[in-house]
């Protein structure tokens, strides 16, 4: 065993795990002992691909609103303390990162995430924080004021302070697999946890046609009804429909979490209810009504085609009963176009599964807030920090996310400052 004591030991070189480092590196410089121990070949694997490699690393509109936790008010206590203003000017005037804005979304202005990882990782370096690759960390124990933890490859390290970066669940590729539940089995119970699950995921259907449709794009919104027909959540936003028979899309992995808890409790009938044109029926309707003056002979299909995707309509009145090839506008009567019109506006697609850990962005559930005091150090553990998506905290697309990890990063840096 090494007879070195650390100050605080990181397990996980993530987003919160870098950033944390980078919050003490900054406070101490190269005066204490800090180490991030990080399972995979490098840091930083999925702060890569975040943003499709861009990296929306924050949102101006950060607010408790857009986030799933057990505690939603320490939530918006931790992000009034540390939000998108603290984060930025961390990024541009310490890390030396230019931003740039994009409505409300924040990116480096090189649009490449590896100039995040690559600041991250230079700071801490600057700042003497050690770190150890291909480690990974089996187990945490206390004992009186020190905490020993231990790697597969069979090494130990006695520490201070020790903070659990392990992530989510999610694109277990990158290093991510959940192990916050499996390091604290000595010194918490299952009580401390809210089962991880995927979230901001694909959702898939097995209604007829659907896979006609894959790789179509529209502006429009998501309902999601229980098996009663309450609506559970709704977002608005681009749909894409995947080729494995389904949708996803900004809209639907915002709401996704509902579909992944709702399926999960068994409920049955779970449906998402599309409006695919971003108009109300009513407005469908009259265009298409003024359509059938000019162009009623044409075919509905082509009638439609300079206002409606044509395979949206085809897979429609498809949906009807009617064929849009063989049909002219003129053929369709009234009742005919309220109800495309209805139907094109409020789509109902049954819900038959969700992209699982492989294909999610982020997991909900974790290690509960609410037993993490104001600076994530576990309540009844001193010393003992969690941060990132290893908490019970998840957020929509957007770089809310990114900005939860930036928080509870920086916020347990500040506590363990106070006890180093
Ligand atoms: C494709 C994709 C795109 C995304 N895009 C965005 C975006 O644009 N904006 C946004 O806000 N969010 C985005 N996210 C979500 C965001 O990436 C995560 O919320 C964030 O990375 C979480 O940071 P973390 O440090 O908590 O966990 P992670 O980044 O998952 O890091 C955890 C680290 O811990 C290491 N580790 C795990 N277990 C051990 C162990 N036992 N021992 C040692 N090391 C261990 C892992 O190897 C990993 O490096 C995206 C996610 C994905 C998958």
């Amino acid at each position: 065993m090494s007879n070195n004591v650390y100050d605080c030991v990181i397990i996980g070189g993530g987003a919160a795990g870098l950033y944390c480092a980078s919050r003490l590196a900054k406070t101490f410089a190269s005066s204490k002992k800090f180490l991030i121990i990080e399972s995979g070949p490098r840091v930083g694997r999925k702060l890569a691909l975040t943003g499709s490699g861009r990296c929306n690393l924050t949102n101006t509109s950060i607010d408790t609103s857009k986030y799933n936790t057990d505690d939603p008010k320490k939530l918006s206590s931790c992000l009034n303390r540390y939000g998108c203003t603290e984060t930025s000017d961390f990024y541009e005037n310490v890390l030396g990162v230019v931003l740039e804005q994009k409505g409300t979304l924040v990116y480096p202005s090189t649009y490449k995430s590896s100039t995040v990882v690559d600041a991250l990782r230079f700071y801490i370096s600057d700042n003497s924080v050690e770190t150890e690759l291909k480690e990974q960390v089996i187990s945490v124990s206390k004992e009186k004021s020190l905490f020993e933890i231990k790697t597969k490859s069979g090494k130990s390290y006695l520490t201070r302070n020790t903070v659990i970066a392990t992530g989510g669940i999610t694109y277990p590729s990158t290093g991510s697999t959940g192990d916050v539940v499996n390091l604290l089995d000595k010194l918490t119970d299952e009580s401390y946890f809210i089962p991880f699950k995927p979230a901001l995921t694909s959702l898939s259907s097995d209604i007829s046609g659907i896979k006609g449709l894959a790789g179509i794009r529209c502006r429009g919104d998501v309902k999601i009804l229980d098996g009663t027909g309450d609506v559970r959540n709704q977002a608005e936003g681009e749909i894409l429909f995947t080729k494995e028979g389904g949708i996803s899309g900004i809209c639907v992995m915002d709401v996704s979490d509902t579909v992944v808890r709702l399926i999960d409790n068994g409920e049955k009938n779970v449906k998402a209810v599309l409006n695919l044109t971003g108009k109300s029926a009513g407005e469908i309707f009259r265009m298409i009504y003024i359509r059938r003056q000019i162009y009623a002979n044409r075919t509905c299909a082509d009638a439609l085609s300079g206002m409606l995707l044509r395979n949206i309509t085809d897979f429609a009145m498809k949906t009807m009963g009617l064929k849009s090839d063989k049909m002219t506008l003129r053929e369709l009567s009234e009742n005919q176009i309220a109800a495309l019109s209805n139907l094109i506006c409020a789509f109902p697609i049954p819900i038959t599964g969700y992209g699982d850990k492989d294909k999610a962005q982020v997991s909900s559930g974790g290690f509960k807030l609410i037993r993490l005091d104001d600076d994530m150090q576990v309540k009844d553990i001193p010393g003992l920090y969690v941060i990132g998506e290893a908490v019970n905290c998840n957020g929509i697309c957007g770089g809310y996310n990114l900005q939860w990890a930036w928080t509870s990063a920086a916020l347990a840096a500040e506590g363990i400052s106070q006890n180093v």
